[in-house]
């Protein structure tokens, strides 16, 4: 099939507006004829129903959790991008977009990223009038820090807590339309098949969580906002239910998936500490505002520090080595995560982790409790103030800015992060694969749309920090409410989507049919036993560093797994009842074959980007060539504007994947 993208002709900064003085429109009457279907009700999902319903659509929202306040959005620590250039600092629209495409080693579709990085001021503006209660600085203006990758400060926070207040912000103009019936909230649903009439979506079947009923559900159109699917490596950041479901399943039915094995590896994550673990903890990138990156310089301090002999304390400034400070001057421990997170690994790799497992580096913050301290000291008009008060007044400043983050960090180590360095270690965090959607964020299924985390288009092989929650209200509250018009304008005669038809009998039936097979097959190994076993195979493969050999491998041992897992899985109780694992069943199903397209994406790339590194690489002179992580230099470490091979690649695409080892009938 070929893919037409639907990019505007003209320049980059005019596309968007032109597009939208030109793109078709529904009357406001007719609104109220339309259905639209949101699965999903995080960020994305959020702010486009409230907004889809404000335009008039009749919307239904579906959501796994018991309400939209639970979505994984409500995990985003750290802050929110946009180019208002508050502080002064030479800050623009165009300085958004190049640094989003430039982080993203030139993988991104420019024209959504300059349309993201000109909507970005509208989403504080819109945040703000909601009462979303962005941290202010001393004179009551919004504050601003900075995030990896960026020379300026354009980052909006509310603590360590900005996805939760902005979901907060979300959920009340939802609930609004909830109120006044535009809304119709299907809290503790999930979506198990997308239904495709005549070649265009309308409809869902979804398994209503609480009491197994499978329902149907008819509309016009049908928007994917199911989050990012990082849970298929089984440890990352994210929330314990995130999935690929949704995407997976549009997929099967006709949805293209692009770039599917672009996974963002988080560089501070607290480090795993043993195999019954079942989730990494997140460590925001904010920390990196203050926080010193570092490892001993001499291997005898590694192994007495590991020993327990020495404390990191211990060592003296001439004995550390902060190797981001050391190898990128200018931007310092805030480069790109990619950057961070492979340089981390080099320096673990070569012997230099600070933990029992030897996968740990240190983040530190005493230089920043003395810098804040004595700034502190001199506000208050403390002469001659003593270490120890300039370290209290040091510990109240950071504090504030990350105090829950510190709390967290205490709960989970048993380390205060105050008085000894945190230790973190890079972790599956994001994806920047997803659902192929064109310019106005549509599938390749028309009538089918895509948004936040769970399509692909504008984070390239690598997503900057604070800027997936500027996509996720970008998409919802900004640029879907638009493009969605252009699509539903041939629809205003439709009148209501019958469920009663073939297409939904045929799904409807499918989904039965797998869910009588979980619940009926009594085999000998738990969902999670295939979970976790997937997981291995993807972080020991499919991570960081691939090779040939290794991907090939794990292209074989998906497979295997997945024909285990249709013979001998076994899930605990019923289907008309409250059963996690059940649920937990079907999106290990599907996790288990996303992780081979994974597999084959990787393979085929015979490049490295983003965090990830290609151990093979081809010499300019056509040698063949095993690099480290260090080694590899990323588009965006060229000096200067990057070679001609590097730039602009334009993303692999996939094609439903036929899958065989199934063997329920
Ligand atoms: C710990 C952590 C911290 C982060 N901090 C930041 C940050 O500071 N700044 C930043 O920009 N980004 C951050 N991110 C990334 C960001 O939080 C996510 O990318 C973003 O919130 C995704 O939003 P979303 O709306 O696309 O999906 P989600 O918030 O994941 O929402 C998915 C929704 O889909 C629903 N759903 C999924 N599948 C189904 C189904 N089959 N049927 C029905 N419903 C379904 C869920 O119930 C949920 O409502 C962070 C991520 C993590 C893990």
């Amino acid at each position: 099939m070929a893919l037409d993208s639907k990019v505007p002709q003209g320049p980059l900064k005019d596309k968007w507006t032109s597009y939208k003085d030109k793109i078709n429109l529904v009357n406001p009457a007719n609104k109220r004829h339309i259905d639209i279907i949101v699965v999903g009700t995080g960020l994305a999902g959020g702010s486009a129903s409230a907004t889809l319903a404000e335009l008039g659509y009749n919307v239904k929202a579906f959501a796994y959790q018991d309400s939209p306040r639970r979505a994984h959005s409500i995990a985003a620590q750290g802050g929110i991008n946009a180019a208002k250039n508050y502080q002064g600092d030479g800050d623009s629209t165009y300085r958004l977009f190049y640094d989003t495409v430039k982080g993203g080693d030139y993988r991104s579709r420019e024209a959504n990223v300059y349309r993201l990085a000109e909507v970005s001021a509208n989403i504080i503006d819109q945040c703000v009038a909601q009462g979303v209660p962005f941290a202010r600085d001393y004179g009551g203006l919004l504050d601003n820090r900075s995030f990896g990758g960026v020379l300026v400060s354009r980052t909006f926070y509310a603590k360590g807590q900005t996805g939760q207040q902005l979901l907060l912000g979300a959920y009340s103009a939802m609930n609004r339309q909830i109120a006044r019936g535009k809304i119709e909230m299907f809290n503790r649903h999930e979506m198990l098949d997308v239904v495709v009439v005549d070649g265009k979506a309308r409809g869902i079947i979804a398994r209503n969580l609480v009491n197994g009923e499978i329902e149907r559900h008819s509309a016009h159109a049908v928007v994917i906002a199911s989050g990012g699917y990082g849970n298929v490596y089984f440890l990352s950041t994210n929330a314990m239910g995130s999935n690929v479901t949704a995407s997976w399943k549009i997929h099967k039915k006709g949805a293209h998936f692009a770039n599917p094995c672009y996974t963002q590896i988080h560089p501070t994550c607290i480090p795993r500490s043993g195999d019954y673990q079942s989730k990494l903890t997140l460590m925001s990138e904010s920390l990196r505002n203050d926080g010193r990156i570092w490892v001993p310089k001499n291997l005898a301090d590694v192994k007495a520090i590991r020993e327990g002999k020495k404390k990191p304390t211990d060592l003296s400034e001439d004995e550390r080595d902060y190797y981001l400070e050391r190898r990128y001057p200018a931007f310092g421990n805030l480069v790109p995560r990619d950057v961070a997170s492979r340089a981390a690994k080099e320096r673990c790799d070569a012997g230099y982790g600070v933990n029992a497992t030897g996968e740990a580096v240190y983040l530190d913050f005493a230089a920043a409790i003395i810098r804040y301290g004595t700034e502190q000291a001199k506000i208050k008009n403390i002469t001659n103030p003593s270490e120890a008060k300039i370290k209290e007044l040091g510990k109240e400043m950071v504090k504030a800015k990350y105090g829950n983050l510190f709390q967290m960090y205490e709960k989970i180590v048993d380390e205060n992060p105050y008085e000894t360095p945190m230790m973190i270690y890079p972790a599956v965090h994001y994806t920047m694969g997803g659902v192929w959607v064109d310019y106005n964020l549509m599938t390749t299924i028309p009538g089918c749309y895509a948004i936040g985390e769970a399509n692909f288009s504008d984070h390239g092989a690598n997503r900057l920090g604070a800027s997936a929650l500027m996509q996720g209200l970008a998409d919802g509250y900004f640029v879907l409410p638009y493009t969605i018009g252009d699509y539903l304008a041939d629809d205003i005669r439709t009148g209501k989507i019958s469920t009663d038809t073939p297409e939904f009998d045929a799904a409807e039936a499918e989904v039965k049919k797998r869910i009588d097979f979980f619940v009926n097959n009594k085999g000998t190994n738990s969902v999670d036993y295939y979970h976790k076993k997937l997981g291995k195979i993807m972080w020991d493969k499919c991570g960081m560093s691939r090779n040939e050999a290794g991907l090939k491998e794990a292209i074989e041992e998906i497979s295997a797994l997945r024909k285990d897992f249709w013979e001998n899985v076994t899930v605990p109780g019923e289907a008309d009842e409250f059963n996690e694992q059940l649920a937990k069943a079907g999106r290990v199903a599907d996790f288990l074959e996303l992780g081979e397209l994974f597999a084959k994406d990787a393979l085929v790339r015979e490049e490295s980007a983003g965090g990830h590194f290609r151990e093979e690489h081809q010499t300019e002179e056509g040698e063949a060539k095993r690099l480290t992580a260090y080694q590899f230099v990323s588009a965006w470490e060229y000096k200067g504007e990057p070679k001609d091979a590097v730039l602009h690649k334009e993303p692999l695409v996939y094609e439903n994947i036929e899958v065989k080892e199934r063997s329920y009938k």
